[in-house]
């Protein structure tokens, strides 16, 4: 039993693992804080009231035992709070740095709601996975019996990765192709080493590569091999592509040099933390050093263009948004951390030009005010006449979100069903798409999400592949 170990939520205060100072932050891509040592995460997880409903747990995407692992990691049981945390998630380290347990797990404690401050559930979850990769507990992926089947996945992003393990531990050859030359989509390429240190990442697809999933690298579905091609090879496949067509902004100026998208500048940063000739950012198109730069956007694409540029020794950063703090969609503790690193927020304000002469040399802005709520329930944005500034700018960053490409042409399958945003849909039961055998999950079927969404989706699917490649077994392995 919990014993004294549980529910010290009233004389033990809510702590978080220390963050470094904001001038060291600035220095490198390290991960901002540290974990906690061992006592410190015990005593944090031990403040958890035990609930008989556990709203964390309900809010959790993946409905993770979290009050479980925390009386054992509060017992000091790691290793079988390891496991349970691992039951039900296949990246709880990935998930622990960088969900937005604000609006998640945490928002929904309920000791938060009694003014205490929420368990730090991401922290903990952190803590205990970490610790599990150093002691060995980690153990490898076992496929299951050989189906004599194979799946192809398109994209090695969390959703298609989640899916991957799943359908390998099944028992099915499984081929992961994608277009970029590192597994790991968004996890790579875009969430930056100061939220998601890369390592983490890639042993989590070394794991996988060692369980036999085979991975294809700079293999574009669409040019490397049509859709078609793909479910000739394999007996079902799987859409897992992620979001990447850019929102624009319609301003006069918008296409001009130094007016960058927000992923180019974010890959083109985590590319040169592998250590890779990156053309772009060498010639200093897409590296902010000693620039004055305007991020354009309120969602966690925004705060990680700001904080890249503070990193990489911009001369002033400002995050320019056309709603408030409260009416952003990004994180607030990402906000906080942004302005502890010296980030300035331009709120209620939106771009309206772009001066260039060779290059982009000012915004131009106007203020904003919010109206009455919009069919979203958000309070639109509207112009405040004659409110009109400038701001200085030699590098403009977009960061406007992402919908879906336009799937059905890239991939030669015009019978490929799509909603009006582009997005994938699937049938709700069965996850799988307008094509027999074609199934999709991530955020080419929500729309821009979370990560820990895409893992929800990747087990489902795997889930519902399984079920379909049990009924519909053709007893005859594809060539893979
Ligand atoms: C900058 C940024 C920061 C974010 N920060 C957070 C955060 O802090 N927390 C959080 O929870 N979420 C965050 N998100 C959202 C999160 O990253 C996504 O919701 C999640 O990665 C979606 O997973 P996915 O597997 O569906 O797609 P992705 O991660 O986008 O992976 C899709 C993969 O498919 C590949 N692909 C696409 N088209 C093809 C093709 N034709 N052929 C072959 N391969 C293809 C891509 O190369 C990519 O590797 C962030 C998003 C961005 C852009
Ligand atoms: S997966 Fe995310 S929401 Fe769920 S417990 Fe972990 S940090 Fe919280």
């Amino acid at each position: 039993m919990a014993g004294g170990r549980t529910l010290q939520f009233v004389d033990r205060a809510q702590a978080f693992p220390a963050k470094r100072p904001a001038t060291a932050r600035a220095e490198d891509f390290r991960e901002i804080a540290d974990r906690y040592a061992l006592p410190a995460a015990e005593d944090q997880a031990g403040r958890c009231s035990q609930c008989g409903v556990p709203y964390c747990s309900v809010h959790c995407p993946l409905h993770n035992h979290i009050p479980d692992w925390l009386r054992l990691t509060a017992e000091g049981r790691l290793r079988e709070a390891y496991e349970l945390s691992n039951a039900t998630s296949t990246m709880p380290e990935i998930c622990g740095r960088i969900c937005p347990q604000d609006r998640l797990c945490e928002g929904n404690c309920v000791i938060e709601f009694s003014g205490h401050g929420a368990v730090t559930i991401g922290s903990v979850e952190k803590f205990i996975t970490d610790t599990a990769w150093e002691q060995g507990w980690v153990e490898p992926i076992v496929p299951g019996p050989d189906r004599g089947m194979s799946v192809g996945i398109i994209g090695a992003g969390p959703a298609g990765l989640a899916a991957a393990e799943y359908l390998r531990g099944y028992g099915y050859a499984v081929h992961v192709y994608d277009r970029y030359d590192r597994a790991g989509g968004l996890l790579t390429y875009g969430i930056p080493g100061f939220k998601l240190e890369k390592p983490v990442v890639m042993r989590r697809v070394e794991r996988l590569a060692a369980a036999g999933i085979v991975f294809h690298y700079d293999f574009a579905v669409g040019r490397d091999a049509s859709l078609d091609e793909l479910r000739e090879r394999h007996d079902a496949v799987l859409i897992a592509t992620g979001v990447y067509k850019a929102r624009g902004i319609k301003a006069p100026g918008v296409g001009s040099d130094g007016v960058v998208e927000a992923l180019d500048f974010l890959i083109a940063s985590n590319r040169k933390g592998f250590g890779d000739a990156v053309p772009a950012f060498d010639d200093g198109s897409l590296d902010a050093a000693g620039k004055h730069v305007v991020v354009i956007g309120g969602g966690d694409t925004a705060m990680d263009c700001v904080r890249t540029a503070v990193r990489q020794g911009a001369a002033s950063v400002k995050c320019l948004y056309r709603r408030d703090r409260t009416n952003m969609p990004g994180s607030q503790r990402e906000v906080t951390n942004a302005e502890e690193e010296g980030v300035e927020f331009v709120w209620l304000s939106a771009p309206q030009a772009f001066e260039a002469a060779e290059k982009v040399s000012a915004v131009r802005a106007t203020r904003m005010r919010l109206g009455a709520p919009d069919a979203s329930g958000r309070r639109a944005p509207e112009e405040e006449p004659d409110s009109g500034f400038r701001l200085d700018a030699d590098l403009v960053i977009k960061a406007l979100g992402y919908d879906a490409e336009e799937l059905p042409r890239l991939f030669a399958a015009p019978e490929l069903g799509v909603t009006r945003w582009g997005t994938v849909l699937v049938d709700n039961k069965t996850l799988m798409t307008s094509l027999d055998g074609v199934f999709a999950a991530g955020d080419i079927v929500r729309g821009a999400s979370l990560v820990v969404w895409a893992i929800r989706d990747g087990q489902d699917v795997a889930k519902n592949m399984h079920r379909w490649l049990k009924a519909n077994a053709k007893g005859e392995r594809k060539a893979a």
